[in-house]
């Protein structure tokens, strides 16, 4: 198939670039490097040998996405472009939701005009709010976000299930991702947050490199074996495979999927396996909770396993070495 990547040139999508070509098929990127950097693309052309078609717009523009679509013969896209940083998204709302969600009106619209049928979109485990029960399956109650981000991958939720009900033959796929790390074994791309990262895995590895001084835990209080909190972290090559494998999936209509591996780590268990792996110190203090944050979250990811066929394969000892290996390989990023 011919896919086009909206957002291609970030963290997930570079990688996943490199799977969809593994699997045969022909990748075409539209990123207008709000988050990212022409060189993460180049370094992919590196890794599999062949340029990438690269757009340089705003997937918000949609005559610039016309202008795509009339130039390749696309049979799917896969939607990342959006804003990611949860803290950002309190300062700065009304930016996450014009964005997030224009983009993907204007996506919409663009689709609807070239007759594409099929779209995978980026979802998030933080759709699922606090959840009541772990491992949260995909029929539990989402909404309750505690964040405009969140709300933006909520709402776009919806948006796309009603335009399914619009055009029976649609088919949207919602890839609910839960916690991201690790990175290409080359150690060539990786995740490169601008500024002090917010997610766990980048702050671990900036400390460990000595840009950063000390990892501060945020709580050890919480009703969790350590007492930190506890997430479903899950390989990025993993999470790229299960767009290949979303590809495949041709029933109609709007389908949710968890991606995750069914098992959660606890902040200090990622902590200790980054140390023990890596053979590298990453100190750390205990700090207060940080608002917002609940105890535990991971996935029960079955319905991704029977449906499109798809299983985590990384384990941790591969996600904290990977990590590694791309940020010590990179230590100012790209
Ligand atoms: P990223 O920021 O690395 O990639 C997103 C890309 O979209 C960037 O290259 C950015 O420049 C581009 N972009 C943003 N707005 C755009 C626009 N209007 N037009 C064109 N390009 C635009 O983020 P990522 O970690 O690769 O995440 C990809 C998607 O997955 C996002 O939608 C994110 O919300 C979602 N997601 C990420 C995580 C995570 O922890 N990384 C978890 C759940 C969901
Ligand atoms: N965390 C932490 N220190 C940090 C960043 C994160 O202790 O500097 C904890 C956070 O409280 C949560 C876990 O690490 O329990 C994962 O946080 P992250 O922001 O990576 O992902 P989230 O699940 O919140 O989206």
């Amino acid at each position: 198939m011919k896919v086009l990547l909206t957002g291609g040139a970030g963290y997930i999508g570079t990688h996943t670039i490199i799977e969809m070509d593994a699997a045969g098929h022909e990748v075409v990127v539209v990123d207008n490097f709000y988050n990212s950097c022409p060189e993460a693309v180049k370094r992919v052309e590196q890794i599999i040998g062949k340029k990438v078609p690269l757009y340089e717009a705003d997937v918000a523009d949609e005559a610039a996405m016309d202008r795509i679509f009339a130039e390749h013969k696309i049979d799917a896209v896969v939607h990342f472009a959006g804003y990611k940083a949860v803290g950002e998204s309190v300062r700065k709302p009304l930016e996450y939701y014009d964005n997030n969600i224009n983009s993907t009106l204007s996506l919409m619209r663009a689709m609807k005009k070239a007759g594409v049928k099929k779209l995978i979109f980026s979802s998030s485990a933080t759709v699922y709010g606090t959840p009541e029960k772990c491992p949260i399956t995909e029929d539990s109650p989402t909404g309750n976000c505690s964040n405009p981000y969140g709300w933006t991958k909520y709402m776009i939720e919806v948006i796309l299930r009603d335009y399914c009900v619009s055009d029976p033959d649609m088919q949207v796929i919602l890839l609910r991702y839960f916690n991201p790390v690790g990175a290409h074994k080359s150690g060539m791309i990786g995740e490169n947050p601008n500024g002090i990262p917010n997610n766990l895995m980048p702050y671990i590895t900036q400390v460990a490199v000595g840009k950063l001084k000390e990892l501060s835990v945020f709580g050890n209080d919480y009703p969790t074996h350590d007492g930190t909190g506890v997430r479903d972290f899950i390989h990025v090559v993993d999470l790229a495979r299960g767009h290949v494998a979303a590809l495949n999936y041709d029933k109609k209509g709007a389908e949710v999927f968890n991606l995750g591996t069914g098992t959660g780590y606890s902040v200090l268990d990622m902590v200790n396996a980054f140390q023990r792996v890596n053979g590298v110190a990453v100190p750390y203090k205990i700090g207060p909770r940080r608002p917002g944050d609940i105890a535990t979250c991971y996935a029960d990811p079955a319905k991704a396993a029977q449906e499109l066929g798809w299983n985590a394969t990384h384990g941790l000892d591969d996600m904290v070495r990977d990590s590694w290996n791309w940020q010590s390989k990179n230590p100012k990023g790209y």
